[in-house]
């Protein structure tokens, strides 16, 4: 499950659990994207930062864990080098990989380093709103698109964008990130000048 988790929050938790359930997966492993090379000049908060929300939200469920692949790594984190990096590993020697990630962070998949070979080492799943995929997947072109399995999420609506947003304005993120990651949030004063 790859993405920046700026902050986590219950979509993000929703389509891990239900990728897991779809896909028969035995768990899920959250990289936290390091030096996202698509960002240069964004304004992300740090990789500690995002890792221990990541930590914080997944704590409780026993298939769900966090890996520091993307963050402990110096330099630009492209996709496939933590993929090639995750099948070298000697307990994942055998194992079958879904990557998993938001649509929208798909649709410039042309751009990304060597995405022919990224479908050739995983599934590739693309998750997304309800009632949004089809006319999103008719952007890709057809070769890539028949690679990627798309799956739905009714709570995707929420988005790490709108949370920041609503932080700054000093609105409740009550219901929409767990407990642990509003405290969390609160405590280290993420997102007040963004
Ligand atoms: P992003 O641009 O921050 O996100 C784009 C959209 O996708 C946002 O709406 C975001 O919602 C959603 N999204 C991102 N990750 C998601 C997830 N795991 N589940 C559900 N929705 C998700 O995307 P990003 O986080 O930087 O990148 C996503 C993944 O693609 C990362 O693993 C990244 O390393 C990889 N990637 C690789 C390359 C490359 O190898 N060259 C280039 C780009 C991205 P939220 O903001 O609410 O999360």
């Amino acid at each position: 499950m790859g993405g920046t988790f700026d902050p986590v929050h219950y979509g993000h938790l929703r389509a891990a659990d239900e990728a897991h359930a779809a896909f028969g997966l035995s768990e899920v492993i959250f990289v936290p994207t390091g030096q996202p090379p698509h960002k240069a000049g964004e304004m992300v908060s740090s990789a500690e930062d995002r890792y221990m929300m990541t930590v914080l939200a997944t704590v409780d469920c026993p298939y769900f864990s966090v890996s520091r692949l993307e963050i402990d790594k110096t330099g630009k984190s492209y996709t496939i080098d933590t993929l090639k990096q995750l099948k070298s590993m000697p307990e994942y020697f055998d194992t079958e990989f879904y990557f998993i990630t938001g649509l929208d962070a798909v649709l410039d998949i042309v751009s990304w380093k060597n995405p022919e070979e990224i479908m050739s080492l995983c599934k590739f799943v693309a998750v997304s709103r309800h009632g949004y995929t089809r006319s999103k997947m008719d952007e890709l072109p057809e070769d890539l698109r028949s690679a990627i399995i798309p799956l739905e999420i009714p709570l995707l609506a929420i988005s790490s964008t709108g949370l920041r947003e609503r932080v700054r304005k000093e609105r409740s993120i009550r219901f929409l990130v767990p407990p642990s990651v509003e405290h969390f949030i609160r405590k280290n004063s993420l997102y007040k000048d963004i």
